[in-house]
């Protein structure tokens, strides 16, 4: 940790696929805090839906849905790697939650209002004792209204469907970067215009337009405000 901040709630905002993950996992670890992947959390819901004929196409059954989310678990668990994975009751499905067919279902299922209201209160558990950084799309504008540093990223679509593009290959995923790009751009699409907490950038937010600038770069960028802002030195 190269210096100290005051006891805060950090929220990033942004579309599909720009790189939040990224820096707030860097910035979680400069600080000493806990990173919470919010969207892993909507995937791990979508992933049982799917498992358990919940989703046709986009129509959801929701009556069953609603009864199995009182009995189910997310949680996140640290693993070998330095890194945490994403566990639906005790099974570690990390690798399941990213597929392309997880992403391409995702949207339906956090267009849910019961589904949001579940995970919402969750989140806000997590942050409760603070030093917490989470990433997602509704963080600083439902989640955590009062987080003390909102940050809200972007990046061209085209960008953005590069890199997952290149992150999903690495992974051994077969996609094509065209179904990556048409992914990036209906989710984009269904975050900003559903009806609940649709992907917007809360008043107070920084925004941070990633297209051109490397991964230290960004995190430097945020240091940068940390340092301004809350540094307890
Ligand atoms: O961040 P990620 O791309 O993994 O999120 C997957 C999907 O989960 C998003 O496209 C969005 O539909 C949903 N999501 C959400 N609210 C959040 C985080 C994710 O609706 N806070």
């Amino acid at each position: 940790m190269t210096f100290k901040t005051k006891d805060i709630i950090i929220a990033f905002d942004g579309h599909s696929s720009c790189g939040k993950s990224t820096v707030a996992k860097a910035v979680a670890k400069e600080l000493g805090y806990t990173y919470v992947d919010s969207g892993a959390m909507y995937r791990m819901i979508t992933l049982m839906a799917m498992r358990e004929g919940l989703i046709n196409g986009d129509n959801i059954n929701t009556a069953k849905l609603k009864a199995r989310l009182k009995d189910i678990s997310v949680s996140f668990k640290k693993n070998n790697s330095g890194g945490q994975d994403s566990f639906l009751d005790d099974e570690n499905v990390e690798s399941q939650i990213r597929s392309i067919e997880v992403s391409d279902k995702v949207s339906y299922i956090s267009e849910l209002d019961f589904v949001r209201t579940k995970l919402v209160e969750l989140q806000q558990e997590m942050g409760r004792q603070k030093r917490i950084v989470m990433d997602g799309r509704d963080i600083g504008t439902v989640v955590f209204p009062n987080a003390e540093l909102k940050i809200f990223m972007t990046a061209s679509a085209k960008v953005r469907a590069q890199r997952r593009y290149d992150e999903l290959i690495k992974k051994g995923h077969m996609v094509s970067f065209e179904e990556v790009l048409e992914n990036i751009e209906k989710r984009d699409f269904i975050d900003q215009n559903r009806e609940i907490s649709p992907l917007k950038k809360a008043k107070d937010a920084i925004v941070l337009d990633n297209s051109n600038l490397s991964r230290e770069e960004q995190l430097e960028w945020v240091l940068d405000i940390l340092r301004k802002k809350f540094s307890n030195e």
